[in-house]
């Protein structure tokens, strides 16, 4: 199917926050429990339209490759998009989120779009983050938030068209 840009997005965070999920939700519209938490799938593709631009999005998922600090240089290069995902119900998953933030704007460039995404909403009784903190960190860093749920599909769609939009608006002002 032809297409009018190409944007490589890579969905990044610690193991288990649901970032296979998440793609999967996007691409596929549909949860799995995945048991365990080293798989992943690879990349997904889904069209969408801006101002009447067809936009594929390619996304790459890590596919476990986060358990053992293999992430390469060539996975993040040209990422014009990044989700990076903890899990509300997993404080550590946030602590970490600084790490991945490093990684992404050392390795895919500063001109990257990140989105901080905090998934698992659906588990409100278990809820370890705030909003705010999560909002707060975004604010200080420069980047944009959200928080979802992979599993009820809340905010997984306006997760990658945020991001989506604002790239498309610097490519036509000629910012990147
Ligand atoms: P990854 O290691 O970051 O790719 O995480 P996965 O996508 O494999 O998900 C890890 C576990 O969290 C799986 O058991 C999923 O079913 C579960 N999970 C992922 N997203 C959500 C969500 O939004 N809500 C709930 N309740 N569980 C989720
Ligand atoms: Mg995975």
């Amino acid at each position: 199917m032809s297409f009018d840009h190409l944007f490589k997005f890579l969905v990044i965070g610690d193991s288990s926050v649901g970032k296979s999920c998440i793609l999967l939700q996007f691409t596929n519209h549909r949860f799995q429990p995945i048991h365990d938490s080293t798989l992943g799938v690879e990349f997904g593709t889904r069209m969408i339209e801006i101002s009447e631009s067809r936009i594929k999005l390619q996304i790459w998922d890590t596919a476990g490759q986060e358990t053992f600090k293999t992430i390469t240089r060539s996975y993040y290069r040209g990422a014009v998009g990044c989700l990076l995902v903890y899990d509300i119900t997993l404080r550590e998953s946030f602590y970490h989120v600084q790490n991945w933030l490093q990684d992404v704007l050392e390795y895919s460039g500063p001109q990257t779009q990140i989105i901080l995404v905090g998934n698992k909403t659906d588990l409100q009784g278990q809820r370890a983050v705030s909003t705010e903190e999560g909002k707060k960190f975004a604010e200080e860093h420069k980047i944009n938030f959200i928080e979802t749920s992979a599993k009820t599909a809340n905010n997984i769609d306006e997760a990658f068209l945020e991001i989506s939009n604002i790239i498309f608006n610097k490519i036509k002002n000629g910012e990147i």
